[in-house]
């Protein structure tokens, strides 16, 4: 299976702010979400216990579409620190709070030790337009990811990063705005970006090289999405605007019913993805792992990143 080839070179200065390929371990980061049963609480667990040894940069856990997750974010952040050696980082939105509430949540995880914030404006909330929807800050709230970066940084030194969107936040009116957006939340205090997960390669490397050209050094970490569930993924991609090119939707074509060949076809795509961006110079990736282990575990073995510490102790 081929995916297009990157027709694109990236330049010096993009180059510049990546991670040297060769012998270097690729440096990995993986997202979880919060779970709602007892049942889902088991599989995240299963799923953490197996991804742990991996040692990666960082883990990070969701927040429900308008801070709806608040309290099941939390205590999923308190176990991962309690139980484990990763560091967490909680994602948090603004979305439907006050800035007190906001800053309550942020002293609250200062004070219980976590130290990486994913800093994020959150979309409105599904009764009131959700994804896509028109987004209206509360008065008494912070407008978007840049002030809450900023409120972040002023409470306490939070490693913060950010989201960025390779192809275009839906609601913007052009990459050079979104560029400017990032600039401003690097100013307010952002040290890493990770992007929207993205299937075109070349749009992801385009952002990165404007970002770049705009003076901005920090790490923007391509999120990878493994996709099993196609129909799934057409769904969310249509509403926050990410492109599903044709080969993937062929590669997928009549395998409704077989998920074990749509598991392996998502193995194999990712990996070649990260393959591709690792030709580009890029050695560190973020993957949205849905609460399941097996498949980005496969995906890092290929990528060389190997068990680094007992799993007995890595989950300890
Ligand atoms: C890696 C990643 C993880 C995510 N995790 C979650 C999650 O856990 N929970 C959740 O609810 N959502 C999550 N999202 C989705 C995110 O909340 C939505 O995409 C949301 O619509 C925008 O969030 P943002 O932080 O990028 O917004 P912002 O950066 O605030 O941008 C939103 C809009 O605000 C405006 N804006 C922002 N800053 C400025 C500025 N300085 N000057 C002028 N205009 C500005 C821009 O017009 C921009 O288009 C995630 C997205 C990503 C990429």
């Amino acid at each position: 299976m081929t995916l297009p080839p990157t027709r694109r070179v990236i330049g010096p200065i993009a180059r510049a702010g990546e991670r040297p390929v060769g012998a270097v371990r690729p440096r990995v980061s993986f997202e979880f979400f919060p779970p709602k049963t007892e049942k889902m609480e088991e599989s995240l667990w299963e799923a953490i216990t197996r991804l742990a040894p991996l040692d990666p940069a960082f883990v990070s856990v969701t927040y429900g579409a308008g801070g709806s997750t608040r309290e099941r974010t939390h205590r999923t952040v308190k176990r991962i620190l309690d139980e484990t050696r990763l560091k967490p980082a909680a994602h948090l939105t603004c979305v439907g709070a006050s800035r007190a509430e906001v800053d309550e949540v942020i002293h609250d995880y200062w004070n219980i030790g976590v130290r990486h914030i994913v800093s994020l404006r959150g979309d409105p909330p599904p009764g009131e337009g959700g994804l896509g929807g028109l987004y209206v800050p509360r008065e008494d709230g912070y407008k978007n990811a840049t002030e809450l970066t900023a409120a972040l940084r002023g409470i306490a030194p939070f490693e913060v990063l950010v989201g960025v969107y390779p192809e275009k936040h839906p609601e913007s009116p052009s990459l050079d705005h979104d560029i400017d957006v990032l600039k401003a939340k690097v100013d307010a205090g952002a040290t890493l970006a990770i992007s929207q997960f993205f299937f075109d390669i070349d749009a992801f490397l385009r952002f990165v090289d404007k970002a770049r050209g705009a003076g901005i050094t920090i790490p923007i970490v391509p999120g990878i999405m493994p996709v099993t569930n196609f129909n799934g993924l057409k769904t969310m991609s249509a509403a926050c605007q990410t492109s599903v090119p044709g080969w993937l939707a062929n590669l997928f074509e009549g395998l409704d019913g077989d998920p074990e060949t749509r598991r392996l076809i998502a193995c194999s795509v990712a990996t070649e993805m990260c393959a591709k961006l690792q030709e580009q110079g890029f050695n560190d990736f973020h993957f949205y792992t849905l609460n399941r282990a097996d498949l980005v575990y496969a995906i890092c073995r290929v990528l060389g990143v190997r068990e680094t510490v007992p799993a007995a102790e890595a989950a300890a």
